[in-house]
């Protein structure tokens, strides 16, 4: 594996960082990587890392379950049952503030987002570098224009763009944001969701929080990180939301790394405990295990 250090924060430029904590790898490589905090702006990222020749290897577990769609354990079959819940609660927080028109969800994977999208009378594009899945994509809905780069879209096209849980994975959070402003439209909404590193469940967890997904996720955000991602761009943030139902399944997943995937009935429940603390506790301070961040043009 080759890595590479970050030297500049995409958030802050800021060239000063301070270890935290390891994580281990735990759905893939079971390696330990080093988190570091940006002096500057706080934000947490994985460094050193694989680099792009490298990355893909470290996602090969990952696909198994978005590309088969079968599920093979409580855990998995829990992420379904979550998944199919979120698509129409997705669709529902879109359509109540854009009744329809033109979206791209950018990093689709399998694509059933934008599939069930332009299933409800959006016109869907979407974003996906890998190759399978594209031609997944396109089986299933002939209807839908799916791109191999950002690059191939018209600027100033859509009402939304969509990155679910999208934006920790990429190399230069900064550019990809700059790159999707020119792609919306005047009056377009772009949605953000990303984990809260200072949600209780990651405070509970620590290096054992699912949601730091070593190295996959290469950045950590807060909600004052994605605020100043939006300012560096001209972009205005509008609102936050909260995803709930996250607190539960990353909860029920850092239980199973904290007790080496050691099942018992406790696993459960104290994942359940984990996930209402959390919520509970957000209401106050909105940091919620993931959050989805709606911003439009300043
Ligand atoms: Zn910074």
């Amino acid at each position: 594996m080759q890595t590479e250090l970050v030297k500049l924060c995409p958030v802050c430029r800021g060239t000063s960082f301070q270890h935290v904590f390891n994580c281990e790898d735990y759905t893939y490589s079971h390696q330990q990587f080093s988190i570091l905090q940006c002096q500057s702006c706080q934000l947490l990222l994985t460094s050193p890392r694989p680099d792009q020749q490298s990355i893909g290897e470290f996602y090969k577990s990952e696909e198994y379950i978005s590309h088969t769609g079968k599920s093979n354990s409580i855990f998995d079959w829990i992420y379904l049952k979550a998944r199919n819940y979120t698509l129409s609660w997705k669709h529902d927080i879109i359509t109540s503030r854009k009744t329809r028109g033109t979206i791209l969800d950018y990093g689709c994977g399998t694509g059933e987002f934008i599939n069930y999208m332009a299933n409800n009378n959006w016109e869907g594009s979407a974003v996906e570098p890998s190759k399978e899945a594209r031609a997944k994509i396109k089986s299933q809905n002939k209807n839908l224009s799916v791109f191999e780069k950002l690059e191939e879209l018209p600027e100033n096209k859509f009402d939304i763009i969509t990155l679910w849980h999208v934006l920790e994975h990429v190399p230069n959070p900064n550019t990809l944001i700059a790159q999707l402003k020119e792609k919306l439209k005047e009056d377009g909404l772009i949605f953000v969701a990303v984990p809260n590193h200072k949600s209780y469940d990651a405070q509970h967890y620590q290096s054992h929080w699912a949601a730091y997904d070593v190295p996959r996720h290469f950045w950590h955000f807060s909600q004052k990180n994605v605020t100043r991602l939006f300012d560096n761009n001209q972009l205005l943030l509008k609102e936050i939301l909260p995803m709930k139902l996250d607190a539960y399944y990353v909860s029920l997943l850092s239980e199973k790394y904290k007790n080496n995937s050691k099942h018992s009935l406790a696993t459960p429940i104290k994942a359940l405990l984990t996930g209402l603390s959390s919520n509970a506790k957000a209401r106050k301070t909105m940091n919620y295990s993931s959050l989805i961040y709606i911003a439009g043009h300043a």
